[in-house]
């Protein structure tokens, strides 16, 4: 039986953390704040807002939602991102994505200020993680992972890793990190050929396809470490969700593996508040 790699220790571990570099920010006077600018209500970007909300009351950062409608012009919302960038009071900004279609929203991302960009969402923010320059924030998901991995004391240098997604929100940045800590890492993605011999043949498989269950027994290998950073809908459990990675056929063979729910994403709130701190704490 797999041991279960489970968020909460580490997202518990985070906050007791983030909460001391909040209070010495306060004592000077300081207090790290996230803007979220958010277009329309689409209920899954609601329901992170909300635990974003929750977890920045927990940990003392400041949180400010910038709402508009649907039919906002991009002229409009140029002026509310230059403006929330602009807000001295404001550290770090998430903007939902992806906005509607009418919108440009490659020149509105490029509007947030790389210093407050704390789940890269600019060229300039993904350029520094790839450049190793560590005053760049990667995006929330792959640091999430990468937290897990260094809490529960994974070793990293050396090791055969194989990432499947190559998106540049979970894929691209988490093969950077790896690299990072001098893993030898594969990017697996939709054309991969045999994709399931390369996924066995790692010592440590990360899943980012989006695809239910997609990851099972003849993708891994006895003494394996899985991280699952998948969220879907579980098609057997309506009302419920599940990962990439089947994990009652994948968990009797591995090692270790990250449940969901329960995994990954219990880490990635905690992260952008802890991008939000470092934020604060350097541009003071
Ligand atoms: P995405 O942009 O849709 O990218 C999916 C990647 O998987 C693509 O690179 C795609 O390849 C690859 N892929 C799709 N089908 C495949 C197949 N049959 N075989 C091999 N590769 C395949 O998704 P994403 O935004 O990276 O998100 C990935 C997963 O992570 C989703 O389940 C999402 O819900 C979850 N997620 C979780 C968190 C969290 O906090 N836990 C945060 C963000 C995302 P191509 O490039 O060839 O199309």
């Amino acid at each position: 039986m797999a041991e279960r790699l489970r968020g909460k220790p580490v997202a518990d571990a985070m906050k007791e953390d983030i909460t001391k570099r909040v209070e010495a920010l306060k004592a000077k006077g300081l207090t790290p704040k996230i803007g979220i600018i958010r277009v329309g209500a689409n209920p899954d970007d609601l329901f992170y807002e909300g635990g974003i909300k929750k977890t920045s009351e927990g940990v003392g950062v400041a949180f400010e939602v910038f709402e508009h409608g649907e039919d906002i012009g991009q002229e409009e919302l140029e002026k509310v991102v230059r403006d929330v960038g602009a807000d001295s009071s404001i550290n770090g900004i998430l903007l939902f994505a992806p906005l509607p279609k009418h919108l440009d929203e490659k020149k509105i991302r490029a509007l947030i200020p790389v210093e407050k960009d704390v789940d890269c969402m600019t060229l300039g923010g993904a350029g520094k993680v790839f450049a190793d320059d560590v005053t760049g924030f990667p995006p929330c998901t792959p640091t999430a992972c990468m937290e897990i991995l260094k809490f529960y004391d994974i070793p990293l240098k050396g090791k055969e890793i194989t990432v499947v997604g190559r998106s540049m929100v979970v894929g691209k940045p988490m093969a950077m990190l790896l690299l990072r800590e001098h893993a030898t890492v594969t990017i697996c993605h939709s054309r991969t050929v045999d994709l399931d011999k390369v996924c066995a043949a790692a010592d440590i498989l990360v899943a980012a396809v989006g695809r239910a269950k997609m990851i099972g027994k003849d993708y891994v290998k006895p003494g394996q470490i899985v991280i699952d950073v998948g969220i879907n809908a579980d098609p057997d459990n309506p009302g419920k969700y599940c990962g990439d990675v089947d994990y009652e056929a994948v968990e009797p063979i591995v090692d270790q593996i990250t449940p969901v729910p329960g995994g990954v994403g219990s880490v990635t709130t905690v992260m952008l508040l802890k991008h939000t701190v470092i934020a604060c704490e350097t541009q003071n």
